[in-house]
């Protein structure tokens, strides 16, 4: 089918107009590689890299085109190709992929050194000298958006076993992300008490390693599927009835170890079981009914942004909007365009900051027309971005 159904719901296509910049014109050049009758050049390279990867697309098509796969494999594809190859390029992609995120040891390692970077001052120190000044336009914007490492990391903030609140009647283990980790273990630290105050055992091993959701959307398959064995090995999904995400990003791939994992006998039958416990944390609370908060809540206006990998990803959209709802004095204010893509979508914020900050601005000013004081989301990708955004805006 070519229908087109799914354009108008395409970010880029939206910007652009070009069908090379749609989810049927990237189809169609996937497609032509996959026959033969084009190389892998650097102009698709770069479309697939234009490309957000918000499976906007998916909820779309009424076919049922799997985007999210082709996706995955024509990245894989571009790097094999080497048409981007760069010492530049290929040096970030080492340090970043191949070597800081395969290791939480290396994670906290830097998140230590960003943390003090802002303890000692040195940021402040850095900005106000107006050395900043004399660095390219996109090294200052890289600064601006560093984000603020927690003081403390999440094993410092939750204990290897929480009991539940009350009578167990659930087992669960809660993954602490790696990003999450650094930036927002006291979302882990919330997620593990609300998970106990109903009903949950709650596991969350002091060592965790990355989802690899950055390695599979990044053409690294390999090492994607390294992660994921780790992660098997080290929540074996036979001791849990759930195995919990507060990011909707990673959990659009933990849910999809088994296709990852296809082949490989040691793993295959595992994985299936790890995608059926996979469960995001706003999932999970509805599925097992959640207990409100007491009423004593302050009054407050909140708006809801959708992760891409959430609603589009993951289908996840009711239940999100049902937890806020379930919290006495709290008014839900939807937002606009609730599940149109922020401009985080991974790294691509990094690496097409044009589009990015297009993005950005769009659900700002809408964020903006419902007068709400808090916009709640369920990735840190949207977090760091809308948070960045708000905080230069004053
Ligand atoms: S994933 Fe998003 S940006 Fe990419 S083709 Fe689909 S809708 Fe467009
Ligand atoms: S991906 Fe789906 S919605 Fe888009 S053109 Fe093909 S069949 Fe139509």
């Amino acid at each position: 089918m070519h229908c087109g159904l799914c354009l108008p719901t395409c970010p880029t296509y939206d910007a652009t107009k070009l069908e090379r910049n749609s989810p049927r014109g990237r189809i169609a050049l996937m497609r032509a590689i996959a026959d033969g009758r084009l190389e892998p050049t650097k102009a698709f390279a770069d479309e697939m890299y234009f490309c957000l990867g918000c499976l906007a697309c998916m909820t779309a098509c009424p076919a049922g085109v799997n985007y999210a796969e082709l996706f995955e494999h024509a990245r894989a594809e571009a790097e094999q190709s080497g048409a981007l190859n760069s010492p530049r390029r290929n040096f970030i992609r080492s340090f970043t992929l191949r070597w800081l995120f395969m290791n939480s040891g290396r994670l906290h390692m830097a998140g230590r050194a960003l943390r003090l970077w802002k303890q000692l001052g040195l940021q402040t120190l850095v900005r106000r000298s107006g050395l900043l000044k004399l660095l390219p336009k996109r090294v200052r914007e890289l600064e601006a958006m560093t984000p603020t490492i927690q003081d403390r990391f999440s094993s410092e903030l939750i204990s290897p076993v929480t009991p539940a609140v009350g009578a167990a009647k659930y087992r669960v283990a809660a993954l602490a992300g790696c990003a999450q980790d650094l930036i927002f273990s006291d979302v882990n630290r919330d997620t593990v008490e609300v998970l106990a105050r109903n009903g949950c055992e709650v596991v969350t091993p002091p060592k965790q390693d990355c989802c690899g959701s950055l390695h599979a959307h990044n053409g690294e398959w390999k090492l994607a599927q390294q992660l994921a064995r780790k992660n098997i090995d080290r929540f074996s999904p036979e001791q849990f009835d759930a195995i919990i995400t507060n990011s909707g990003g990673c959990g659009s791939h933990l849910k999809h170890f088994a296709k990852l994992l296809a082949g490989d006998s040691a793993y295959e039958n595992r994985a299936r079981e790890w995608d059926r416990k996979v469960k995001d944390i706003h999932e999970w609370l509805v599925q097992i009914g959640i207990q409100p908060p007491s009423k004593d809540q302050p009054a407050q206006t909140v708006t809801y942004h959708e992760s891409c990998h959430l609603c589009h990803g993951q289908k996840i959209t009711s239940q999100p909007r049902q937890l806020l709802r379930a919290i006495p004095n709290l008014r839900l204010v939807e937002l606009p365009e609730s599940n149109w893509c922020c401009g985080s979508a991974g790294i691509y914020n990094l690496i097409q900051p044009e589009m990015a900050n297009q993005l950005l601005e769009r659900k700002l000013k809408h964020v903006r027309s419902t007068g709400a004081e808090v916009v709640a989301t369920g990735n840190p990708g949207c977090l760091i971005q809308i948070i960045n955004s708000a905080e230069l805006e004053g």
